[in-house]
């Protein structure tokens, strides 16, 4: 690994965006000033911008298991890499079987090792049954808990009922680890679902309407007091409304200690997106209606939402076709956070460039304690993603490095190009081809 420094940036933190030279030396930010000495290497990087790697919390890679056919580490992790990514944290599902005990974990971390071009962390799961195994998936090193407080949509991952969250919850405060949750009222949808197909009511909107705003708002409202009084840290993800931010973050107030994510999904379509695009824009929440959405925007520039997530969850083609209602849940999107924000935040919107790099990077470091990442300052690891802000390209499936190309945001034009992304020092993305063969390290949190 050589040294180098990259000239004329303009960098992008949290507290400031200003030109300067970055200096890199085994992997790591050795400073970042105006006018360096000269290096090995030189990176000219003038007119381009450059933003702490964007560390993704939320995907499911599927890896190991019969899903790595809807995705797997090698083509998901090229594709966060080609996003301007260089750390992701791999969902408990839809691996299988599912990372819900520490012999699954291990099995997990080297098949990610062998594979991932970017670095990783791994979530563990909270379901029924599982609570005797969550010390020892914290002493492998999860980043925390998931739990779905309604159905998964795999059978291997069953719903936590009130029981096995509470329990979860305070063991996982016990751990000194974040609980990330699903939120949805279980018997609200369930129910709704049932009374559509027994009216024969199979139409998209009909799906959208058997998932309402309402079962999120009941589930953040549940979790976020179970957690207040288990003393547990907290992770709503995929939050699909501006209304449950804004729930979410009086919880925040009143002392819960809660994060919010949301994905660029909800940022960027509408119902009317989805019954026209079809199942490839389906996932759970459901995407909202446009007054939602705006909502959402509200919330996230008032400074609402901590975390933006992917929750890139593919599947093969063929359960993104036939009947609505049975196709695959879940949007393939890793590839496109930093394009979403750039184009419908920082241009359509004037979301400053400083909360973007906190959104993709400094708050999911901070919130999950890895103190070397999502930062651009000397000490921290030389993750880095540089970008051209005004560029403009068009998203075309064949952009895409996932396994199977397809994507809601396919046809889009975005104003953001990533020219390179560097993993510890190293050039892993450049010029729209990956570099790198593997190579991606496992990290661990802080212990609490
Ligand atoms: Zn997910």
């Amino acid at each position: 690994m050589r040294d180098f420094v990259i000239r004329g940036a303009t960098v992008v933190t949290p507290e400031y965006v200003r030109e300067a030279d970055v200096a890199i030396e085994d992997g790591v930010i050795r400073a970042i000033e105006p006018e360096l000495p000269g290096a090995a290497e030189d990176i000219d990087a003038k007119g381009l911008f450059l933003f702490p790697g964007l560390i993704d919390v939320h995907v499911h890679f599927n890896e190991p298991g019969p899903h790595t056919e809807w995705e797997g580490v090698a083509t998901g992790s090229r594709a966060l890499a080609a996003g301007g990514g260089t750390l992701f944290f791999d969902m408990p599902l839809n691996s299988v079987p599912c990372t819900v005990t520490a012999r699954e974990f291990d099995r997990k971390r080297a098949a990610l090792e062998a594979a991932s071009v970017t670095d990783f962390a791994l979530w563990g799961g909270i379901v029924p049954g599982n609570l005797s195994q969550m010390a020892e998936l914290a002493d492998r090193g999860v980043i925390g808990f998931k739990a779905f407080l309604c159905h998964s949509g795999l059978e291997e991952f069953p719903r936590a009922d009130d029981l096995t969250l509470w329990e979860g919850l305070r063991e996982a405060a016990r751990l000194g680890l974040p609980v990330a949750i699903h939120a949805e009222n279980h018997e609200l949808i369930q129910s709704l679902g049932r009374r559509m197909m027994r009216e024969g009511r199979l139409g998209i909107r009909d799906f959208l309407l058997s998932r309402p705003v309402i079962a999120e708002l009941e589930a953040i409202q549940r979790a976020t007091f179970l957690a207040g009084e288990a003393g547990a840290k907290l992770h709503i993800i995929h939050v699909s409304s501006g209304r449950g931010v804004a729930l979410a973050a009086e919880a925040k107030m009143r002392g819960v200690d809660v994060s919010i994510e949301t994905c660029p999904h909800y940022l960027s379509f509408t119902d009317e997106d989805v019954e026209r695009l079809g199942a490839i824009a389906k996932c759970a929440p459901p995407v909202r209606d446009s007054k939602e959405r705006e909502n959402l925007w509200r919330e996230l520039i008032r400074g609402n939402v901590d975390v933006i997530a992917s929750d890139h969850s593919p599947s093969s083609p063929e359960r993104k076709t036939g009947n609505f209602w049975n196709a695959w849940g879940g949007i393939a999107g890793v590839q496109s956070t930093l394009a979403v924000l750039l184009e419908q935040g920082y241009h359509s919107r004037g979301l400053p460039l400083e909360r973007i790099a906190s959104l993709i990077a400094a708050e999911p470091a901070s919130r999950f304690r890895i103190p070397d990442r999502g930062r651009l300052a000397p000490g921290a690891s030389a993750d880095l993603a540089l970008v051209d802000v005004v560029a403009t390209f068009t998203l075309k499936s064949g952009d895409l490095l996932q396994r199977h190309t397809m994507s809601p945001y396919v046809g889009r034009s975005f104003r953001g190009v990533v020219k390179q992304t560097i993993r510890r020092g190293e050039t892993i993305f450049a010029d729209g081809t990956i570099k790198v063969r593997n190579g991606g390290k496992f990290v661990r949190p802080l212990s609490k």
